[in-house]
């Protein structure tokens, strides 16, 4: 495969991928370790807006599951993206990675607010920029948030860094036989229902052009690698 042109790129991280062995929360190991990931990646040359998920504190459909209200329990999901968040800027400057948050729910204490001019021109200095809270609305999810600021941030590319190290015809923890696609359309995923993102996310994507690369973030400089042009993925496009 040859190097991909990118030049700016949305990686979103599942809130489980900073919980690491840990069944709940943030392992600071692991969050170390996924900075270096995305330090690695930082410094092929690229942009970077990062969107991480909560899933490893607080989903809203859990808490809705459980007879919460779900509009409350998913504002509560989207403050545990802003706690990801601040723990990847953490871990990043201490391997002295320039970073911004910026927040869909404003906390000024904490973060800026999402302002795309402003996040434009912290990536034209070198800095990484990582939106929390999604969208700033419930009933959405961070695979939204990524698809909807890589959109306004004219990025060329999502990258969805998962444990799956691609999007398969079946589920391979439970079927052996499960087989990775190396290329999707957006059309087959949104078709099949095949397990890529959210159907919003998908679709606009689809609508914006933006091709989704889904990866293992697990795997040790697997990132820097498809960066290059190599790597185990799937990409999906139109
Ligand atoms: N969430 C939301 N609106 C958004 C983004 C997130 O309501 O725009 C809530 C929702 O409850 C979601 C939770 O925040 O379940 C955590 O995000 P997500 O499930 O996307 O995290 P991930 O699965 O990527 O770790």
């Amino acid at each position: 495969m040859s190097k991909p042109d990118y030049k700016r790129i949305l990686l979103k991280l599942s809130g489980e991928a900073l919980m690491g062995d840990q069944a709940f929360g943030i392992d600071p190991d692991t969050v170390a370790r996924m900075a270096e990931e995305v330090k690695a990646a930082k410094d092929t040359g690229l942009e970077i807006c990062l969107v991480i998920g909560g899933g490893n504190i607080f989903r809203g459909m859990a808490g809705a599951a459980k007879g919460m209200d779900r509009a409350q329990a998913d504002y509560m999901g989207m403050l545990a993206t802003i706690m990801n968040a601040l723990a990847m800027q953490n871990a990043l400057e201490q391997l002295g990675v320039p970073t911004r948050v910026q927040s869909a729910i404003e906390m000024d204490k904490v973060c800026e607010p999402v302002i795309r001019r402003r996040a434009a021109r912290h990536l034209e200095k070198g800095r990484i920029v990582i939106f929390a809270a999604g969208v700033g609305a419930p009933y959405f999810t961070t695979d939204s948030g990524a698809a909807l600021r890589a959109a306004e941030m004219n990025c060329d590319a999502l990258l969805k860094g998962t444990s799956v190290d691609g999007v398969y015809n079946a589920d391979p923890k439970q079927d052996v036989g499960a087989i990775r696609y190396d290329t999707l359309s957006f059309d087959k995923v949104l078709q099949d229902n095949l397990k890529v993102m959210d159907a919003s996310a998908v679709a606009l994507c689809r609508d914006n052009d933006i091709p989704i690369v889904v990866f293992s973030i697990r795997e040790q400089g697997n990132l820097a690698q498809i960066l290059s042009g190599g790597g185990i993925s799937t990409t999906v496009s139109n």
